[in-house]
């Protein structure tokens, strides 16, 4: 059984590791969508 992550942003399967990003436990692809996922975080952090 393999260990698989997938983008928390875009929910890609990511095979690359040099390219993987991590924030808060999550994973991400890429930078862009750990970016991504930061900023969606804060304007969603004011409803929380
Ligand atoms: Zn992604």
């Amino acid at each position: 059984m393999a260990e698989m992550h997938s983008c928390a942003h875009c929910g890609v399967a990511i095979t690359d590791e040099s390219t993987m990003q991590q924030r808060n436990g999550q994973t991400f692809c890429c930078r862009n969508c750990a970016a991504a996922y930061e900023r969606m975080n804060q304007e969603q952090g004011s409803r929380h």
